[in-house]
């Protein structure tokens, strides 16, 4: 038995049998080569990225025609990664300069690369070193005279394990046999990783020394929320991975037993519990963990790891598709919320001394309006076909909603003319997520149809704690008294000037934080697809009156601490009550 630790990338256990796909780098031995033959080591490696260019773009089509345009973003980042002007050019001077053959190079770029990606702060960019290792490794296969074969058709109950598995070997592969995903390279935020939670497979991801041809056909374990994978298991492991499975997939049976049953506390007070989606094919998760329907969709991502953005065409197309995925249920489409930790490849950002408090959200759109147009076109359009809301982020104050309320009359009024339908009605929100939205909500609530407060970036903000510097993770305390009594204001506002109050950060899917949040009455919680139902089966145990009295009982205490202890202490006394 071999047990091997990774990084629990999509949760779920699956039992099978290994598939070793060869996908191992090739090993590249470098030799040195006369000076006059430099220009044809160069010709060899131009040669090369041509084919693979060749290659990737009949990938391209064959995806388009078999599995839709929306997920083909990845395979632009890898032709706008070949087109990358170092790549060209710092392989060539290598040659050159060290008199090497091409792959040698080419190796020493991608070395190169990686150090260049490791200094990135940026979880997410940094793990996009994975897209420049997997076309390098295409273009290394090119020279080599070897293609980058496609995954083969997959037996039954296989698991994957690959060195790398691209976000387009995803997107081909059999759903039906394959149970599970290894890779060697990867982390949560991959796209491989996205799709992995998507379409619910266990995925583990950098694993390391588990990719030999010999293993293949192993029996195999994957614990996708654990990180862990085991080869040949002994039968005591066997036994206990068999229960953890049993015991995990009862759970979420039985909650999914609960998919149809309406989200309202014992006494009947009803709260409208929607997903956060990213990409069309979440739709489905959503609807099945019983989310009445999107109350997130970051719409970024389909701006990213591409050369050009968008255009509007596309745009109606994937949020066509999003929407078909949840209807007959509301799809609230968030404008692009680019900028600060979330780069647009093909957009030329300035350079920033402070990027989460620069160039971004809605300032970015309001200062291309063009670009912007285009995407309130496309969502209006959508709207014609489906309950639609907008819904705009990271908003300051009044002025940023009026210029984002008038681009949205303007193309209205051009889509009228032009005698193309949308919804005349459509709902029009925004984020809450900057304290100077908290303090002037009474004014923003005059203006909009509706609130819902990004948790992830008002405690970043009010806090002035980045959330994604791991060191100071103690510090980002979502029951800070100055978080509690944003969250409570945001809601007074919201109410007297009868809108609807709804929360779409991370808090949502807490279960401590849920009678907090159902105590100072949110309208709506929208989270993961993976979090509906345990926070439905929870609310369900809650009375509004002893909400009501949790979340009162929050604003007795001064400190973060206090507050979880406090809450901790209440669900330890309502458990023990539902006991007796
Ligand atoms: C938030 O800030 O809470 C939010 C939902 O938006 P994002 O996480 O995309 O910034
Ligand atoms: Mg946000």
């Amino acid at each position: 038995m071999q047990v091997f630790p990774g990084i629990a990338v999509s949760p779920g256990i699956a039992v099978g049998r290994l598939r070793v796909v060869d996908r191992r780098r090739i090993n590249v031995s470098e030799y040195p080569i006369l000076q006059e033959d430099a220009i044809l080591e160069i010709e060899r490696l131009e040669v090369a990225i041509a084919d693979t260019r060749t290659e990737l773009e009949s990938l391209k089509s064959h995806l388009a025609e078999t599995t839709g345009e929306d997920h083909l973003f990845f395979i632009e980042t890898h032709l706008m990664i070949l087109s990358d002007e170092r790549l060209h050019s710092e392989t060539s001077a290598i040659i050159s300069s060290n008199l090497i053959n091409a792959e040698s190079a080419l190796h020493r770029t991608l070395q190169r690369y990686r150090e260049a990606f490791a200094n990135i702060e940026d979880l997410y960019l940094r793990e996009r070193i994975n897209d420049v290792e997997t076309v390098i490794e295409r273009v290394l296969k090119c020279m080599s005279g070897e293609k980058t074969e496609p995954l083969p058709k997959h037996e039954s109950r296989s698991i994957i394990a690959a060195h790398d598995i691209t976000p387009g070997d995803m997107l081909q592969i059999d759903r039906d046999n394959v149970l599970g995903i290894i890779t060697e390279i990867g982390g949560r935020t991959s796209h491989t990783a996205i799709l992995a939670r998507a379409f619910e497979l266990p995925a583990v991801a950098g694993v390391e020394g588990l990719f030999e041809p010999v293993l293949d056909g192993a029996p195999v374990i994957i614990d996708g929320t654990a990180g862990v994978v085991v080869v040949n298991p002994d039968p005591e492991t066997f036994q206990v991975f068999l229960n953890r499975k049993h015991h995990y997939e009862y759970l979420e049976s039985e909650l999914l037993k609960t998919a149809n049953l309406p989200a309202v506390t014992l006494d009947g007070h009803e709260i409208k519990l929607r997903g956060n989606v990213e990409i069309p094919e979440e739709g489905a998760s959503v609807l099945r963990h019983g989310g009445i329907g999107v109350g997130l969709y970051r719409t970024e991502i389909l701006f990213m790891n591409r050369s050009k953005m968008p255009d509007e065409e596309e745009q109606f197309l994937v949020y066509r598709s999003m929407l078909e995925a949840i209807k007959p249920f509301p799809l609230t489409i968030r404008t692009l919320d680019a900028g600060g930790d979330k780069l647009l490849d093909g957009m030329e950002h300035a350079f920033e001394q402070n990027p989460v408090l620069g160039m971004r959200a809605i300032r970015l759109s309001l200062s291309m309006p063009e670009e912007f147009k285009k995407q309130l076109r496309a969502i209006l359009r959508v709207s014609a076909e489906g309950a639609v809301r907008i819904m705009f982020p990271m908003i300051s104050g009044l002025d940023e909603v009026r210029a984002a309320k008038e681009l949205l009359e303007e193309v209205k009024l051009e889509l009228k003319v032009a005698g193309v339908p949308f919804d005349k009605e459509i709902k029009v929100g925004v984020m809450i997520e900057i304290p100077a939205a908290v303090t002037v909500a009474d004014l923003l609530a005059r203006e909009v149809d509706f609130f819902s407060v990004g948790t992830n970036d008002l405690i970043q903000y009010t806090l002035a704690i980045d959330r994604t510097n791991e060191q100071l993770s103690n510090l980002y305390q979502p029951m800070h008294p100055a978080v509690l009594r944003s969250l409570r204001r945001i809601v007074q506002e919201a109410h007297s000037a009868g809108i609807e109050a709804c929360l779409c950060g991370e808090m949502a899917g807490e279960p401590l934080y849920l009678p907090v949040l159902l105590g100072l009455g949110y309208d709506e919680l929208s989270m993961g697809a993976g979090s509906l139902l345990r926070v439905k089966q929870i609310m369900r145990r809650c009375t509004r009156e002893r909400v009501i009295q949790i979340a009162d009982g929050c604003f007795d205490f001064a400190t973060a601490a206090e507050v979880e202890m406090y809450l901790k202490r209440q669900i330890t006394l309502d458990v023990a009550k539902s006991i007796d």
